[in-house]
């Protein structure tokens, strides 16, 4: 169910912009209304819009006396008023992303943008911005890709959490793995969902340390006890405030990075 619509409007038009100043426009011109509440106003040449409010605050429109549109968007306001009207229609709309595969249920084309979504039917999976989609399909018979993600180990799992989680699989390897770093805490940290993945204290909320479980795989320990993550930037800390993840490192390591 894709229920985002694009609006258009075709025709003789007359545009009014007010910002701080005033610029007016007549010409038979192709309106845009987003379902972000972007409008864009196309005459014959170019790239660039004549006029255009990004994600305006508010969107009207009336239809009783040919057709008037206005959109404002703190001091600024588009108004637009059709002389003679060429055309003028809804279309459905989605993000557009890389194509990732094929939609099990519809067959429409899966794509990537901030999550992954069927460009048919709608249907969407959240996917972490690190992860990578992947060839090969789930291994059940939901039909899905699935997706790499490393959270202190590369774990493969399909786009679809109910089918196969990755908290899940996260909390498996790492749930109660390593020990709180608190000088006065005997707690374990274990994997929880707090917006993102945590590496959390089990006395929380006495103990209130958590970590969020970093994109890269262990490869090591901090001298802090804590482990240390390969990452996209480099080994790090499961704690970025620790500083003592330098004291481990070797001569050869040390020389190597001049
Ligand atoms: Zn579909
Ligand atoms: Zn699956
Ligand atoms: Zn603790
Ligand atoms: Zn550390």
């Amino acid at each position: 169910m894709i229920d985002d619509a694009i609006r258009v409007l075709a025709g003789d038009c007359t545009v009014i912009t007010e910002a701080d100043d005033r610029a007016e426009y007549r010409g038979r011109v192709t309106t845009l209304v987003k379902p972000d509440n972007t409008v864009l106003v196309h005459d014959a040449d170019g790239y660039q819009p004549v006029a255009w409010l990004t994600r305006a605050d508010s969107v009207s429109s009336d239809r009783a006396d040919g057709f008037t549109l206005v959109a404002k968007k703190g001091t600024r306001t588009l108004r637009l008023a059709a002389h003679d009207r060429d055309g003028f229609a809804h279309y459905p709309t989605s993000a557009a992303g890389t194509p990732v595969g094929e939609c099990p249920d519809c067959g429409g084309a899966l794509v990537r943008s901030s999550g992954v979504h069927c460009v048919g039917c709608g249907d969407s999976y959240g996917v972490p911005t690190d992860a990578t989609v992947r060839d090969d399909q789930c291994h059940c018979d939901c039909g899905l890709p699935r997706m790499r993600v490393e959270r202190g180990l590369a774990f493969n799992v399909c786009l679809d959490r109910d089918c196969e989680s990755l908290d899940a699989a996260v909390r498996e390897a790492f749930d109660r793995e390593w020990d709180c770093p608190e000088p006065n805490c005997d707690g374990a940290l274990r994997v929880l969902r707090r917006g993102g993945l945590i590496a959390g204290c089990e006395h929380y909320p006495d103990c209130d340390t958590g970590f969020a479980m970093p994109a890269g795989v262990v490869n090591g320990e901090c001298a802090c006890g804590l482990p240390t993550f390969e990452t996209g930037t480099g080994t790090r800390c499961l704690d970025t405030a620790c500083e003592r993840i330098l004291e481990g490192a070797s001569e050869a390591d040390a020389a190597s990075d001049d």
